[in-house]
């Protein structure tokens, strides 16, 4: 059992923040948190508890990357093409080299470490369609003491020769290494079927993959509606859905654990399946403005009562840091209400949610992580505020804290990072 004292911010809710400015938080012996809230209330409760001081710092929630290609890593920031002719020049050839285990190992090492010294706690990854290479990640995982939802992509056809499965393997490998991981180490991994968008997979494979969820409760994560010549291939491949939420829908892929990778360009109809279904959409603005995909309409699918999540979509988002991801989520929404006058713009308040409490909520963990409250698990991270401020400041309005920690990210601001009470990352504290 530990107390830390520091400045706790949470988010609220999806407007609001939630501070204690000398705060605490106690950490028991199974890696909860046992209480938080002003020091002078929680410490006297337990006398003897060691207590770390980490005053000026702050204490935050982890954040949780909804959406991100550990194979991609290597290839990201490689600008001046849009999503199919960037997948083939850039990403296949990337994902084909996972064919050699050592060097998905190696990969998947340097992924999770960066992960955790960004202050991203919970990740959910697409591999490659490799077996071997997403069990070595999910090694690799178990070691570095992140918590992760994964999956090996699945694609049976328009895929490169190298990468294309045939679909009853396909379907068997993932069942096998989904039997393996899936809420191993005491439920930190899990399982994440990747069947990567409608285009490259046949009907047979999503309708397996849509199975395979809802037999061993497993999350679905896949990609939607992210790119006008994506949009013409779907309607092309699939002439009898009325639109490409709907392929999902027919093939058994919609489901309360489905995160839906885009979803820009969505019809009121298509928004409605996804709302009955309880799937929810992650948002990755980095990713759409990088391939030049378009600005999803944050407020209005949040206003529609839609799931909504965040997540980098590494390497169509150029970094692993959700503090720019984040900060993205503003940017964007900024230009597109300048643009159509259409809504006001994404505070930083609402990105924080997005990246805390609603990805949480999209995983069905809420009681879990996302926040700072007795009950859940420890994942949290120590940030020094100083990092991002020019003047070096420490007490100031957490609205102000928080919109200097996302705009002006910097790498050494994140001191520490925790998952299950467990220091997984940490400069000199
Ligand atoms: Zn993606």
């Amino acid at each position: 059992m530990i107390l830390y004292r520091a400045h706790l911010l949470w988010s609220a809710s999806p407007t609001q923040l939630g501070e204690a400015a000398d705060g605490a938080l106690l950490v028991d012996a199974t890696g909860r948190i046992g209480a938080s809230g002003p020091f002078e209330q929680i410490a006297p409760h337990h006398p003897g508890v060691e207590i770390q001081d980490l005053r000026p710092l702050w204490i935050l929630p982890g954040l949780i990357d909804l959406h991100v290609h550990l194979p991609q890593y290597e290839a990201v920031a490689m600008d001046g093409l849009e999503l199919l002719p960037w997948l083939e020049v850039h990403i296949f050839p990337a994902e084909a080299r996972f064919a050699n285990v050592g060097v998905a190992r190696q990969a998947a090492k340097c992924f999770f470490a960066d992960l955790l010294a960004l202050g991203t706690t919970t990740a959910v990854v697409y591999s490659t369609i490799h077996q071997a290479a997403t069990d070595a990640a999910f090694q690799e995982a178990e070691s570095s003491g992140i918590r992760c939802a994964m999956g090996k992509v699945m694609m049976d056809r328009h895929a490169p020769p190298a990468l294309c499965e045939d679909t009853e393997t396909s379907l068997q490998q993932s069942e096998e290494l989904l039997q393996q991981w899936h809420g191993k180490a005491d439920g930190r991994l899990l399982y994440a079927l990747a069947p990567r968008f409608a285009p490259m997979c046949s009907p047979e494979l999503m309708r397996g993959a849509g199975a395979l969820s809802d037999k061993y409760d497993a999350y679905l994560q896949t990609h939607l509606s992210e790119n006008a010549q994506e949009l013409a291939w779907v309607k092309q491949l699939f002439p009898d859905c009325a639109s490409y939420t709907e392929v999902y829908h027919r093939h058994g892929m919609l489901n309360a654990r489905t995160l839906l990778g885009h979803g820009i360009h969505l019809e009121a109809t298509e928004r409605a399946l996804i709302r009955e279904a309880g799937a929810s959409i992650v948002h990755c603005p980095s990713s759409n403005a990088f391939l030049q995909s378009g600005v999803m309409p944050l407020k209005q699918w949040r206003e529609e009562g839609l799931g909504l999540g965040l997540g980098t979509d590494v390497a169509g988002g150029p970094t692993l840091s959700m503090w720019q991801e984040m900060a993205m989520a503003c940017t964007a929404s900024k230009l597109r209400s300048a643009l159509l006058h259409e809504q006001a713009a994404v505070a930083p308040a609402e990105a924080f949610h997005l990246a805390t409490r609603s990805s949480a909520q999209a995983l069905g963990l809420q009681s879990r992580i996302g926040g700072l409250e007795p009950g859940l698990d420890a994942d949290f991270i120590v940030v020094d505020p100083r990092c991002s401020d020019p003047a070096r400041r420490t007490e100031e309005a957490a609205e102000l804290v928080l919109s200097r920690l996302l705009y002006r990210a910097d790498p050494r601001m994140v001191r520490a990072t925790y998952v299950r009470g467990r220091r997984c990352s940490a400069l000199d504290l």
